[in-house]
């Protein structure tokens, strides 16, 4: 079984590239050019040159004895939250920012949720030399300022923008529009395996060194060839699909993609997108989405601003029509609660993106001997007003 996209850019019956005609060239030239430079030599030994001595790659896998203990299982943590910047986004702006180079492209652009997007790209671009602009709503702006305040100082201009509920799925409405009126010299990086094709194979492709790693950290530590299980949070499903992609073929290892029930799927303050959402285009890609009867995208909802994006990455729900990754969900008290426990238990303050894997361990019995990889997608310094608003109204 293949879970590949076909050559016109679609998992089965999702994905494309649904472009107005003025993103016609720029899609275009990508879509011709990103596997010859991702291919190419010289191409990759830069990359893998970044990410070892940059990024500080691999990353490393831990066995989380006392949270395994807790579980009851063996629970092995892959730590991409000790990347440089501090999540795993920067594994795609490395590589995005080396294809923009070698198209001759001067200045770059960029969407951001949390702001972890914002800072990967800002960061690649001033070790790049290359202008940067970033688009991000007001709301995230005003709840991830220390991620606003990192941008500016690695030089990157951040526009705050007013439209809709002025989060991720408005940020890239407007990267689209300056794509659009800036098409020479503009590369648009996006940060997640969403939007027109090539970009969901590109950014899977690039993140997939996560599970490239796993195959042998979890041979090195377990003896085992492969895990049973391998849990990832999903926003537009970057770190997910990175985590997963060298086991896709592996079908007795069980994928599991955690989505943001915010306050609960039934609550309609939610970003649970495979439950809630029914298929239709978002951001120029045929996907699941969240959308009103009469097909009007409804506004998401999630404390983690990673997570709060209506549509999902196109693979998933052809991922799901396949039965090969199951879907699981997890609230904002779940993943407060899992944020802790992990704080506490392994000294471990992840992401509150990352915490709906956590989370996650709870809903599901294991068995004594499971190998469970949860990827801690990113760190939790961002979180922290949340956090502690948090203990102070429920934790001693
Ligand atoms: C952006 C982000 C996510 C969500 O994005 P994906 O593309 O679904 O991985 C998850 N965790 C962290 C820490 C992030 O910064």
């Amino acid at each position: 079984m293949t879970y590949d996209i076909d050559d016109r850019g679609y998992y089965g019956e999702f994905g494309g590239a649904f472009i107005p005609e003025m993103m016609y060239n720029n899609i275009k030239e990508l879509a011709n050019n990103y596997l010859k430079i991702l291919e190419d030599k010289k191409f990759k030994d830069e990359f893998n040159s970044l990410l070892k001595n940059y990024v500080g790659r691999p990353s490393p896998l831990f066995f989380a004895s006392r949270l395994s203990e807790y579980h009851n299982t063996r629970i092995y943590l892959k730590r991409e939250d000790l990347n440089h910047t501090g999540a795993h986004k920067i594994n795609n702006t490395i590589g995005q920012i080396l294809i923009a180079r070698r198209l001759r492209k001067s200045r770059i652009i960029a969407e951001t949720g949390a702001g972890q997007h914002g800072v990967a790209t800002a960061t690649v671009c001033a070790l790049m030399g290359m202008k940067c602009v970033v688009y991000m709503g007001q709301t995230d702006i005003e709840r991830q300022s220390p991620n606003v305040l990192r941008m500016k100082m690695l030089g990157a201009e951040v526009v705050p923008v007013n439209s809709g509920n002025m989060t991720l799925k408005d940020a890239t409405n407007e990267a689209i529009r300056d794509w659009i009126s800036n098409p020479v010299d503009t590369h648009y990086i996006i940060g997640s395996v969403v939007g027109p094709h090539p970009y969901p194979d590109l950014v899977t492709r690039l993140q997939s060194v996560i599970s490239e790693e796993l195959r042998f950290q979890v041979k090195e530590l377990t003896g085992e060839e492969n895990p049973d299980y391998i849990i990832a949070c999903v926003g537009g499903g970057s770190n997910a699909i990175g985590s997963f992609f060298n086991y896709l073929d592996d079908v007795n290892v069980k994928l599991i993609a955690v989505e943001a029930a915010g306050k609960g799927v039934t609550s309609g303050e939610t970003a649970a997108t495979m439950i809630t959402g029914r298929p239709g285009i978002i951001h120029a890609s045929r996907t699941m989405l969240m959308q009103t009867d009469d097909g009007q995208i409804t506004e998401p909802y999630s404390i983690s601003a990673g997570l709060d994006y209506p549509g999902i990455g196109p693979v998933y729900p052809y991922l799901h029509k396949t039965k090969r990754v199951f879907f699981g969900n997890v609230t904002d008290d779940e993943a407060l609660e899992a944020a802790f426990r992990l704080a506490r238990l392994e000294g471990i303050v992840p992401a509150l993106e990352s915490a709906h894997a956590v989370a996650w361990l709870g809903k599901h019995k294991f068995r004594k001997n499971d190998i469970v990889i949860v990827t801690i997608s990113g760190r939790g310094d961002k979180d922290m007003e949340t956090y502690i608003k948090y203990m102070d109204e429920n934790i001693s």
